[in-house]
């Protein structure tokens, strides 16, 4: 009976326990609407610092080598060159900028500085977006493109050669070969320099009506509504190329092979 008493008492004792447990209560804290753990700066709201490719007027921004990046795209259906009826050759499109780097130069990557100094003067001067149809190309979307022998040593594969109409003025590409001439006439570091400042017309055959401009530096060539349809170029306009035919930085003749296309490439 002692026992049972006993257990009694517990099992009592510890219901007390759970009771208390149920019933602790808090304390609600009151705090001013103006008091703080911790005082905070006042925020001010600030603009973003621009990013390099918005500079420039509102209607187009600055170029920079963003713009070069390879158009190639692992979506592309292979291209088939036929002989007749028969299939004899295959080649697939690279899988775009997001799987490979533009060109390298020194481990970073490069195009060269004077087709983007070219072309944001062309925007500055026109005031009209440039539109770059075809900037870098990897080796494989350059043979994707065009797989002829004659495009295998494209400067496109090294950052040396860019595609572009301007937007707005699309019927006239002339405006644009004007508006280089006259920036290496411009420019302190070339004056005294004629090799430079005076273009000549390129006189042997090539694969467009009008004759090409040079100097020294770069080659341009105009391509007409109907010349130089490829991948990169579906758009019906009529286009300017330029290449970069010398590296001023390094004083040697800008090349291109297909091998060292392949080299300077991060994939
Ligand atoms: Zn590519």
């Amino acid at each position: 009976m002692r026992f049972v008493l006993l257990f009694l008492l517990l099992g009592l004792s510890s219901c007390d326990s759970v009771t208390e447990e149920e019933t602790i209560t808090g304390e609600y804290i009151f705090r001013k609407s103006d008091e703080q753990r911790y005082d905070l700066a006042t925020l001010k709201p600030q603009n973003r610092p621009s990013y390099p490719w918005q500079e420039g007027s509102a209607s187009s921004h600055k170029i920079s080598k963003e713009y070069f990046r390879c158009k190639g795209s692992a979506m592309n259906p292979p291209h088939i060159v036929r002989e007749g009826e028969k299939e004899t050759a295959r080649y697939n499109d690279c899988g775009g900028s997001d799987k490979h780097s533009l060109p390298l130069h020194n481990g970073n990557e490069f195009v060269y500085p004077i087709l983007i100094d070219l072309l944001n003067r062309i925007q500055e001067v026109t005031g009209k977006p440039v539109i770059i149809t075809s900037g870098h190309r990897c080796p494989d979307h350059n043979l994707y493109i065009d797989p002829s022998p004659a495009n295998s040593g494209s400067k496109h594969q090294i950052g040396a050669e860019v595609d572009f109409y301007i937007k707005g003025l699309e019927g006239r590409p002339e405006s644009a070969v004007k508006i280089i001439e006259d920036f290496y006439k411009s420019q302190a570091r070339y004056q005294k320099q004629p090799e430079y400042q005076t273009f000549h017309r390129f006189e042997r055959a090539t694969n467009v009506s009008t004759q090409p401009w040079f100097n020294k530096e770069v080659f341009i060539k105009l391509f007409r509504a109907n010349e130089g349809r490829n991948f990169d170029n579906r758009h019906p306009y009529p286009y300017i190329s330029i290449q970069v035919r010398f590296d001023r930085a390094s004083n040697l003749p800008v090349t291109c092979n297909w091998a060292d296309a392949q080299k300077f490439l991060r994939r």
